[in-house]
């Protein structure tokens, strides 16, 4: 069956216009003002009608956690859950982490990971990698991941969670330069893990066992010095680098200096980072405040929020995502003696566009084409999906959401279609509803109605040496040959 979608402004990164948009087979046939449906269609389309509404390029969420296990608990949105939030809130594609444990082979991770997630995905998915330990192992597996059967373009570095997922600088500095070399994009969680390993223990021995422990064991200092340290290693490896979860001013500071220096980095900040700050830890509410509990934590300064978006609107920061990694009240309490043991995670797969829509185009700092580049195009662009994912073109995938400017929702557990049963955006009122999310073509949310398969969702492999990342490495590694100074005549 067709879809015609009348009336509304098609918006992409770099253009609005008024325009008609069909699609057949889930994919987009045709974007032309009053649009003609040909011959051999004209019997069997539904029609949608968008006057007054924007037709967008589904969301792209480039960093969530779908049941993880993580801390001794499983993250309770798994890949079903988790992408009906992503569908009913206009996001149609999500990027996962396989996290192989130390002890694990990249390989056996990744047939865990889409054994988890084929047979329950409901929107199209893709697959980046963790990097938690370093061998000849695993610098060849690297390298079989990126080829298509596989379809890995990205690998995370974690320099936190000390004897868990944290690698030491020689480790990251060697995955870097393997990345460089199979053209995989390095991406990192940048705090400095040994320091904060260090202040936990400080804490909790000075009998400060609440969740406050948790920010005050972070520091935004370790979280700016591991971005610095990330982003000058990336450079020495000549590897384009992604900073996961941007949440403070100086980790933001760092990169835009970089980037003032030649280097290739890319900074996401998420939902929770642009719709929330650090107060929240010190609630007199336990409950409360370890459901806010992530790493690096929310911002202490309540000006960051707003600080990150303008960063978002001006150039500096890239795209945003999510982090979604969800525990109920009662995973969370597993900390409730210890905040070190409180499963680290929040949602915000399902209210990322709402957020962003609100805190960035209703505040008026930025426009809806930069809207779509930031919640979907550039990660298109950035993970070499583009423009098959994050485009309203012809030939495109048809992921798209019929958006709503003026209508607002109010955000909340009650509501939301989470697993748990905990919303840090709880109570905020945005502007910017997705009405109709449409997935490769079909129809997945109407109206306030998901209409979903588990299993629908495809994966998506995504392929290395991507033109918009790599494209100046050539250039930049033969300008760092060494030099050796011949002195055999002397
Ligand atoms: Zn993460």
């Amino acid at each position: 069956m067709a879809l015609l979608i009348k009336n509304g402004t098609v918006v992409n990164d770099d253009l609005m216009i008024k325009a008609d948009v069909l699609v057949l087979d889930g994919k987009i046939i045709m974007v032309e003002e009053n649009l003609v449906v040909p011959e051999n269609l004209s019997k069997d389309y539904q029609i949608y009608d968008a006057t007054d509404r924007l037709v967008i390029p589904g969301g792209i969420d480039p960093h969530t956690h779908m049941q993880l296990p993580f801390m001794g608990e499983v993250a309770v949105d798994d890949f079903y859950a988790g992408t009906r939030a992503a569908l009913a809130g206009g996001t149609t594609m999500i990027i996962d982490f396989v996290i192989p444990p130390k002890t694990s082979s990249l390989l056996e991770a990744y047939k865990q990971w889409r054994d988890w997630a084929d047979p329950k995905v409901c929107c199209d998915y893709a697959l980046s990698m963790a990097v938690t330990t370093w061998n000849e192992q695993i610098s060849e597996e690297m390298k079989i991941v990126t080829e298509p059967s596989f379809g890995i373009n990205s690998f995370k570095f974690f320099l936190a969670y000390k004897n868990v997922f944290m690698v030491t600088d020689e480790e990251f500095f060697q995955g870097l330069k393997r990345c460089a070399q199979i053209g995989a994009l390095g991406r990192v969680h940048a705090e400095n893990g040994s320091v904060i390993a260090e202040k936990q223990k400080e804490l909790l021995e000075m009998g400060i066992t609440g969740p406050e422990g948790h920010t005050q064991s972070r520091p935004e200092e370790l979280e700016a010095e591991a971005t610095n340290r990330a982003c000058t290693l990336a450079s020495q490896a000549n590897c384009p680098l992604y900073v996961v979860h941007v949440m403070s001013k100086g980790a933001a500071k760092v990169i835009a200096e970089h980037r003032q220096n030649g280097a290739i980095v890319f900074g996401e900040p998420i939902a929770a980072g642009l719709g929330c700050d650090g107060t929240h830890y010190y609630s007199k509410d336990w409950m409360h405040a370890a459901a806010h509990i992530l790493s690096p934590p929310l911002s202490r300064d309540p000006t960051t929020p707003s600080t990150l978006m303008d960063l978002l609107a001006c150039g500096q920061l890239h795209l945003t995502a999510t982090d979604n990694c969800t525990f109920t009240c009662s995973q969370k309490k597993l900390g409730l003696n210890d905040f070190t043991k409180i499963p680290n995670g929040v949602n915000g797969v399902e209210d990322r566009m709402s957020v962003v829509w609100e805190k960035g185009v209703h505040s008026g700092k930025i426009d809806p084409m930069k809207f779509v580049s930031i919640t979907s195009t550039t990660a298109a662009r950035i993970f070499n999906c583009y423009p098959r994912k994050g485009r309203i073109a012809v030939g495109s995938d048809a992921d798209i959401v019929i958006w709503n400017p003026s209508a607002t929702r109010t955000i909340s557990a009650q509501t939301h279609h989470h697993a748990n049963d905990f919303n840090i955006f709880e109570g905020m009122i945005v502007h910017g509803v997705p009405e109709i999310t449409i997935s490769r073509g079909k129809v997945v949310w109407e109206y306030g109605e998901l209409n979903v398969e588990a299993g629908n969702g495809k994966f998506i492999s995504l392929p290395p040496f991507c033109n918009y990342v790599f494209s100046a490495i050539p250039a930049r590694a033969r300008k760092m040959q060494p030099i050796s100074v011949d002195r055999s005549n002397i």
